[in-house]
């Protein structure tokens, strides 16, 4: 499929340009894809609770014509978003309070979670940070000299990981600022970044950006967040490919979501392609139960019975470790 002129033009953008340019309401999205808004049951309430935002090189993999689109699902606001499921709250990992008193989280024992930013590139709809003040996660300088403080004064942490929001917003300037300092402290091992910006805006992977990541003394993690085979267009893989060869090891954390991955099929072609394109299946998680999300959720033996399938269809490798989240464990749960 030829792409038409316009979107060829888009993506030789700058990455922030093309991030300006990302939908940001539901009828542009709609028209882009020859959708009816009509025929879909969206919500406007869903989006002042949570706005819209999807960049053209997302956007560009969702089926045209295909109100059931597995992509389109992750980010489309739809009515279900407003009904009350029983156990969902606005802070199911009881992390968000936290957050906002300092930027470094640690949960687990050797690292520590840095968050930079509240802002991501995309929204999707079953985020677990989807109702909270984000402008309150923005790192200013003072709170940045204190994190870095905290991590070089305890010296049981061998890892930071740098998270959100999305790392990857950040400037050039800003990230390489940051690494600076954390590639003065000794007992740092690793530098972790989770971002979903090679996936959903590829073009955030430049030259420039892998020079500043690769400065760093530590060894270099990058945990991509992808939920489905259709989302790694060949952009993607050309970002993953220049991450890779510059060293930088790939790991893939997915959510499990009703109509989006949850079928063992749709979860073996991810593992696959993941891993065709140099990135290891690393968790999948059972959804953290966030008001405005519960109809993606996904039942714990469902999932189960799932991650069995695809353990029985794929090396030992390519299953992702299907976890949960919950509030005070010592680390991510195994369900499986
Ligand atoms: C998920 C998470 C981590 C990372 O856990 P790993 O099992 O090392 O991937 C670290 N800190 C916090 C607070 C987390 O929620």
């Amino acid at each position: 499929m030829s792409e038409p002129q316009s979107e060829i033009q888009h993506f030789t953008k700058h990455w922030q340009q093309q991030l300006a340019e990302a939908f940001n309401n539901i009828d542009d999205l709609c028209r882009y894809l020859d959708l009816s808004p009509d025929d879909l049951p969206v919500s406007t309430a869903a989006v002042e609770d949570f706005p819209l935002r999807v960049p053209l090189s997302f956007a560009a993999c969702i089926e045209k014509g295909n109100p059931h689109d597995p992509l389109l699902r992750q980010v489309l606001p739809i009515k279900d978003e407003l009904f009350a499921y029983p156990g969902f709250s606005n802070d199911p990992v009881g992390d968000l309070a936290a957050a906002t008193r300092t930027s470094v989280l640690h949960k687990y024992h050797g690292r520590v979670l840095f968050i930079n930013t509240g802002s991501c590139a995309i929204n999707c709809r079953y985020c677990f940070r989807r109702n909270f003040p984000y402008a309150d996660l923005q790192l200013g300088k003072q709170k940045e000299t204190t994190a870095i403080q905290a991590i070089r004064d305890d010296a049981s942490i061998s890892e930071v990981i740098l998270s959100g929001g999305d790392p990857l917003l950040l400037s050039d300037a800003r990230l390489a600022r940051l690494m600076q300092q954390l590639n003065g402290i000794k007992h740092l091992k690793r530098i972790r970044i989770h971002s979903r910006l090679p996936i959903v805006l590829p073009a955030r992977i430049t030259d420039e950006l892998i020079d500043t990541i690769r400065q760093s003394p530590q060894q270099i993690v990058m945990v991509v967040h992808c939920n489905h085979a259709n989302e790694i267009s060949a952009r993607v893989i050309a970002a993953c490919n220049a991450l890779k060869n510059s060293g930088i090891t790939l790991f893939n954390q997915s959510v499990l979501l009703k109509g989006v991955n949850d079928n063992a099929e749709i979860l073996c072609e991810l593992s696959e392609r993941l891993f065709g394109n140099g990135v290891i299946p690393y968790y999948l998680h059972l959804l953290d139960k966030a008001s405005g999300t519960g109809h993606f959720e996904v039942s714990e033996t469902e999932a189960l019975a799932l991650i069995k399938q695809v353990q029985a269809a794929l090396p030992g490798y390519l299953v992702p470790k299907l976890v949960k989240e919950q509030a005070g464990a010592a680390s991510k749960q195994p369900v499986f």
